[in-house]
C-alpha cells in the first residue's frame, strides 16, 4: 500500500513538471458509469495527464444541479485505479477538502465563485495547513487581480508549496461572444507577478461554447501558458452541467492535435537577432508615441489656458465627436479596429481633460 501511494506521488509530481499540462475530465460527476467511461477514454487519447471531476458544484441559480458530494468520490478513486490517472477536484470548503483528501484526491482546485470570497479561501487554506497537496486556484469571477492574489498570498501562508493558477475569463453584464471574457493581458500580468508559478487556461469556461475551444486554446499556447483544462463528457449534449461547453473524448483529441505549440524562447541565432531587431524598432516607435503624447498634451494645455481665460467648459462633445470620427477612418485605412482606436483614444481624452482641469482650475 505504501509504495502505491508513493508511487501515485511521483506520477502527480512528474505531470506537475510535465508541460503542457493537460487536465480533461466531465464538469461534473454525474454517475460512475460517466465517470470510469469518461476517464478510460480520456486515458485512451494518450494526451490527458489528469483527471478532472466536479463533486460539489456551486451554480449561479439554484435548481441546477449542484453535484453528487461525497458518493462520487468513490468513482473518482475507482476511475484511477482502472486508467493511472491521477485526479483533481474543486473544494470550496474545509469539509471538501478533508472529503476529498479521505478518497486520495491528488490535487485540488479553488473555484471562481470560491475565490471572490476571502473567508473562503481562508477556510480552505487552513484546512492545508501541513498537508503535501498541489492546489489550483482560478482567477475570481470579477476582473480584480487582488482577490486572484491575495488567494495565492493565503495558500502561500499556511504552506502550500505547489501553487498554479488557472485562468477561466471574468464575467461580465451583458452577452458578449465569451461565457467569460478572457482579458488576457490579467493572467499575463499574474504570470508577472508570480514568475515560474503554472498558469493554465481553462478554455471551456471562457467560450461557454464548443465552436470557440480550438482557438481560445491556440491563443493560450502562444501566450506560454503551462497547460489547458477542458472539460470533456463522453455525451455532452446530456451533460447535467454545462453540457454547451463540452466535448467528447474523440473530438478532445482532435483538438489536441490541432494545437501548434511554439517555444517561447529559441537558442536559434538568426531568430535570435531578427527578433532583437524588431523589438529595437519597436523601442524607438514606442519612445517616438511617448514624444508625440507629450506634445499632443501641451497642446491640450494651451487650449485649457484659452478656456479658462474665456469661460469655456472642457468637454465638447460635437468635438469630440468630430475627433473620433476621423480617428475611425484614418485607423480603417491603417489597419486598426474600431476598438481599439476607440480604448485608444478614450485613454488620451483622459488625460488631456485631467490636463486641462489642472489649468482650468489651478
Ligand atoms: C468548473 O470547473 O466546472 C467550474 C465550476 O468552473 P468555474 O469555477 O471556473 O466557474
Ligand atoms: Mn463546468
Amino acid at each position: 500500500m505504501q509504495t502505491e501511494v508513493q508511487t501515485m506521488k511521483e506520477i502527480v509530481q512528474q505531470k506537475w513538471n510535465k508541460r503542457p499540462l493537460i487536465i480533461s475530465g466531465p464538469c461534473s460527476a454525474e454517475t460512475e458509469e460517466q465517470v470510469i467511461e469518461t476517464a478510460t477514454q480520456l486515458a485512451g487519447t494518450g494526451k490527458v495527464d489528469m483527471l478532472r471531476a466536479g463533486i460539489w458544484k456551486p451554480r449561479t441559480k439554484p435548481g441546477m444541479f449542484e453535484g453528487n458530494g461525497i458518493v462520487g468520490l468513490p468513482w473518482l478513486l475507482q476511475a484511477k485505479k482502472i486508467t493511472g490517472l491521477p485526479t483533481t477536484v474543486e473544494v470550496a470548503t474545509a469539509k471538501h477538502v478533508e472529503e476529498a483528501l479521505k478518497f486520495d484526491v491528488d490535487m485540488l482546485w479553488i473555484g471562481a465563485r470560491t475565490t471572490v470570497n476571502p473567508f473562503s479561501v481562508q477556510e480552505v487554506a487552513d484546512a492545508l495547513k501541513g498537508i503535501d497537496i498541489p492546489v489550483l486556484i482560478k482567477n475570481p469571477i470579477n476582473p480584480d487581480l487582488e482577490l486572484w492574489s491575495g488567494g495565492i498570498e493565503r495558500l502561500q501562508k499556511v504552506g502550500v508549496k505547489q501553487i498554479g493558477m488557472i485562468h477561466r475569463g471574468f464575467s461580465s453584464y451583458g452577452n458578449t461572444e465569451y461565457r467569460n471574457a478572457p482579458m488576457w493581458h490579467l493572467p499575463i500580468e499574474m504570470k508577472r507577478r508570480f514568475p515560474g508559478m503554472p498558469l493554465i487556461c481553462d478554455p471551456s469556461h471562457i467560450c461557454g461554447n464548443r465552436s470557440m475551444l480550438q482557438s481560445v486554446s491556440q491563443k493560450s499556447i502562444d501566450l506560454d501558458f503551462d497547460g489547458l483544462m477542458l472539460e470533456s463528457h463522453i455525451d455532452p449534449d446530456k451533460a447535467w452541467s454545462d453540457a454547451k461547453q463540452q466535448v467528447t473524448p474523440e473530438r478532445l483529441l482532435e483538438l489536441l492535435n490541432n494545437l501548434v505549440w511554439r517555444q517561447e524562447s529559441s537558442t536559434v541565432e538568426e531568430f535570435i537577432t531578427a527578433l532583437t531587431t524588431l523589438r529595437e524598432q519597436i523601442n524607438q516607435l514606442d519612445d517616438e508615441l511617448m514624444t508625440l503624447l507629450g506634445q499632443r498634451m501641451k497642446l491640450s494645455d494651451k487650449i485649457g489656458e484659452y478656456k479658462r481665460d474665456n469661460g469655456i467648459t472642457i468637454l465638447q462633445t460635437n468635438r469630440w465627436n468630430e475627433i473620433l470620427e476621423r480617428a475611425f477612418q484614418k485607423g480603417d485605412k491603417l489597419g486598426l479596429s474600431k476598438e481599439f482606436i476607440t480604448k485608444y483614444f478614450d485613454a488620451v481624452h483622459l488625460e488631456s481633460i485631467q490636463h486641462q482641469n489642472k489649468i482650468m482650475n489651478s
